[in-house]
């Protein structure tokens, strides 16, 4: 095992030569930045940047395929950026105590997540993409402002062992005022405006900040439909349900979203 410690990795360009460092421990410093010469470390599979001074992870630091086990945590982020993504054989990400509010759908590309630590932060809102996680046995999301989960963590219910400890967690008395077009209505079509936001969010279309606004406005309203997956807007039919996650014998609060409403069909 190679390790470091105390390593002023801000001011030292050094790092660009550890080309063979598999695990890098770098806890409790005071490291304010990562230099963009971190990419060089191609045989990184553990990395340690917990209790510092970063703001921000630099897209260097995502270029590193090869990472399993990413620890973050106690330092002030607010933002994981998308291009985590790329870290296709990450196993082990924790980002607690971050100061972060949101977290970006594209933490459900990492396919190889298994365990995902989001402790003390101030997130009001999951993913509905973490569903997606198919191999996570571990999720902890205690000390943050989730008043629900998304209903595709249902998906994983039999294996996952969730923490929610200190959410203000809905209580059933609640679940009213999260319904959105209840059954039975007649079916309806999405409207245009529904349906052209619902393609430039399919079509990954950029610079959305010339669209006339209200798309722009109908874009920043997007979620994702929890049967299908594909974009909805303001059309989709809500509702709460309590689900019972089994290994810990819990029933939470999970907000389901269907694309289509009304249709006998179903999504589609
Ligand atoms: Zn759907």
């Amino acid at each position: 095992m190679s390790s470091i410690l105390d390593y002023d990795l801000c001011s030292s360009d050094h790092i660009s030569s550890l080309v063979q460092l598999t695990e890098f421990y770098a806890s409790n410093n005071m490291i304010k930045c990562l230099p963009s010469s971190i990419n060089k470390l191609v045989s990184l599979h553990s990395f340690d940047i917990s209790h510092n001074n970063i703001e921000a992870l630099c897209k260097e630091l995502f270029s590193l395929i090869q990472i399993e086990v990413l620890n973050v945590s106690s330092n002030p982020l607010k933002e994981i950026p998308c291009h985590v993504k790329h870290l296709m054989k990450l196993n082990s990400l924790d980002v607690s105590s971050c100061h972060l509010r949101h977290l970006p759908s594209a933490l459900g590309e990492c396919s190889n997540l298994s365990t995902l630590l989001l402790n003390n932060n101030s997130i009001s809102k999951l993913p509905s993409q973490l569903g997606q996680l198919v191999h996570i046995s571990r999720l902890d999301v205690d000390g943050n402002k989730l008043q629900y989960l998304p209903y595709t963590l249902s998906f994983l219910s039999e294996k996952l062992m969730i923490s929610v400890k200190d959410n203000p967690l809905l209580s059933e008395t609640d679940y009213s005022k999260y319904t959105k077009n209840p059954l039975p209505v007649p079916y309806m079509l999405p409207s245009l405006k529904e349906l052209t936001a619902r393609y430039i969010i399919k079509m990954n279309i950029p610079n959305i900040d010339t669209l006339p606004v209200v798309l722009q406005e109908m874009l920043q309203k997007s979620s994702s439909c929890s049967e299908c997956g594909r974009p909805v807007c303001e059309f989709y039919r809500g509702e709460m349900v309590t689900v019972n996650f089994s290994m810990r014998g819990d029933w939470l609060p999970l907000y389901k979203q269907l694309c289509s409403p009304h249709r006998p069909q179903g999504c589609g």
